[in-house]
Formats: C-alpha cells, sequence, structure tokens
C-alpha cells in the first residue's frame, strides 16, 4: 500500500499571507482526514530573493497557526547537485536548447513584431512564448556562443518533448476537498512554449525542482493554490519525460484580498506576522480563510 503523503511548499521570498495560511491549514486537514503524512518543502532556488528570516518566519508562521510536518524539511538550495543530474540527462536527450535571449532581448523583439501587427502569443499567465530564434541556431552556432561567454538558460525544446508523447497527456484533479471524486484534466504544455528549465545561474527553476522534489519525496496528492492550475501541464510533462510518478492534484481556490486580486506579499495588512501583532489567534485566521 502507499503511504499518502501531502506537502506544503512556500518560497521564503516573504512574509505567509492568509492565501499560505489557508493552503497549509487545508493540506494540513485533508492529510489528517486520510491519515497520510504531511511534509514540508522550503522552494529557496532564487538566492536573490529567498532570504533565513523569511524562512524563519516560515516555521515561526506555521507553528503558530497549529499546523505540525513531518521532519526532515527539505530545503531546496541544498539539492542543486540532484537538480543537476536531472538537467544533464535532458542535455543528453536533446530535450533542451542553450537560450541566450535576455529578458530585454525578447521584449526588444516582440515589441518589434506587435509593432508589424502581430499579436504575440501569450503563456496561461499573459507572458510572452520564447521566440524560436535560439532553437534554429547550429550546434556550432550554440558552441561558439557558449564559448564565448554568453550567459545562457537551457529551455525546454516543445516540440521536441511533445514528439514524445505517445498519447494524450492528462492529470487527475480531486474534484472537491472530499477527495473522493477526481476528473481527467487535460494537460495542454504547448500553451507555456519552450519554458527555461534551468536559469543562468542555477542548474534547475521552478518547474524541474518541483517535479523531481515530489517524485523523490513521494508525494501522492499535492494540495495547492488554483493559481498553480494550468502550470500542472508542464509539470506532468516533465514527469512524463523524466519517468517520475504521477501525484494527484487539488486546486484550492484563492485567498483574495480586499480589492478582490489575489494576494501578494507586499500586502501588509494580511501578512500573518502583521495580523498576529494586531491581536488576530489562530482561530480568528481559520474563520478569516474559511476553514
Ligand atoms: N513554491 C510555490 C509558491 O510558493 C508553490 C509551489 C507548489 O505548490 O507547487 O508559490
Amino acid at each position: 500500500m502507499t503511504l499518502l503523503t501531502f506537502r506544503f511548499a512556500p518560497s521564503p521570498n516573504g512574509d505567509l499571507h492568509l492565501g499560505h495560511a489557508y493552503s497549509a491549514l487545508l493540506n494540513r486537514q485533508l492529510a489528517n482526514d486520510v491519515g497520510a503524512r504531511l511534509l514540508l518543502r522550503i522552494e529557496d532556488i532564487d538566492s536573490t530573493r529567498c532570504t533565513p528570516e523569511f524562512e524563519a518566519g516560515i516555521y515561526r508562521d506555521l507553528e503558530w497557526l497549529g499546523v505540525r510536518w513531518e521532519e526532515a524539511v527539505r530545503r531546496q538550495s541544498e539539492h542543486f547537485a540532484e537538480y543537476q543530474v536531472a538537467l544533464d540527462r535532458l542535455i543528453a536527450e536533446e530535450l533542451v536548447y542553450p537560450a541566450f535571449m535576455s529578458r530585454g532581448d525578447i521584449r526588444a523583439f516582440i515589441s518589434e513584431r506587435e509593432r508589424r501587427g502581430r499579436d504575440w502569443p501569450r503563456d496561461p499567465d499573459g507572458a510572452p512564448l520564447y521566440p524560436a530564434i535560439d532553437k534554429a541556431l547550429s550546434r556550432a552556432q550554440r558552441k561558439a556562443r557558449i564559448a564565448e561567454g554568453v550567459p545562457f538558460a537551457w529551455r525546454l525544446d516543445s516540440a521536441a518533448a511533445l514528439s514524445r508523447l505517445d498519447r494524450d497527456l492528462v492529470w487527475t484533479e480531486f474534484e472537491d476537498t472530499g477527495l473522493s471524486a477526481t476528473r481527467h484534466v487535460q494537460a495542454r504544455p504547448q500553451d507555456w512554449g519552450d519554458i527555461v528549465l534551468a536559469r543562468r545561474d542555477i542548474p534547475t527553476s521552478y518547474h524541474l525542482s518541483v517535479v523531481l522534489d515530489d517524485a523523490l519525496q513521494g508525494i501522492t496528492h499535492v494540495v495547492r493554490g488554483m493559481d498553480l492550475f494550468h502550470a500542472t501541464a508542464v509539470q506532468r510533462l516533465l514527469q512524463q519525460l523524466l519517468g517520475l510518478p504521477q501525484p494527484a492534484y487539488f486546486h484550492h481556490g484563492l485567498i483574495l484580498g480586499p480589492d478582490g486580486r489575489k494576494l501578494s506579499k507586499s500586502l501588509k495588512d494580511t501578512g500573518l506576522a502583521a495580523l498576529r501583532s494586531a491581536g488576530a489567534t489562530p482561530e480568528d485566521i481559520r474563520r478569516m480563510v474559511g476553514l
């Protein structure tokens, strides 16, 4: 029998807010309901934005909320060597290519196209898809640029990746918090184009480390916000390419701010530490998120 395992995977790049509280409390509650483990993962690959202070804040806030997790905590920044192994495999299989365009280059390229009256395709988050310029470079041209020291990221060759699939890609999504009924969602990774799998400075990216860690930690249930619903398509594709097991997903509704928009880490009045200093109790937080 598989051990059921949930995870809460915050990034220590800001204070936890009500949206995180909802996700953490829901994971804890659902794990309890089905007798599963709950693991905590610190998603800190971005060393420019993640800090030990924010990480300490995560533990403090979760403990205050009464959310318990099973040790040991997995901190992604300690596992770059494991991500590198998977990246090397994708490089060897020619499923990724070096992408040299900087953000500025991409912006300039796209605004030039748009000036000429062509709408540039966007991903489900609204970001422009990566132009197919670098993919067209020959092996020799790539080598020469790398030898010149031009910085590059590794991007997924989505066309090559999709051609590897022999049938439709779907994922299992729970219909509600009862976790009894599921539906199959058709994954459309092509909507994301050639996503970054390893950033310029590190051998990984959000998507690559999430799928590897979910597999390494034996995660069977991914419960996270609806804002990551469409990203699941990319993660399913990577699981398929890397031969990883697939968890089932539940994407919960988002807690919205007073302006009806998604909460952001900069919104002071919904941060858990700020609410606690203003006298809120863990029970108040549960009430505020509807649990
Ligand atoms: N680290 C991500 C975040 O804080 C969540 C990743 C996930 O749950 O897959 O938004």
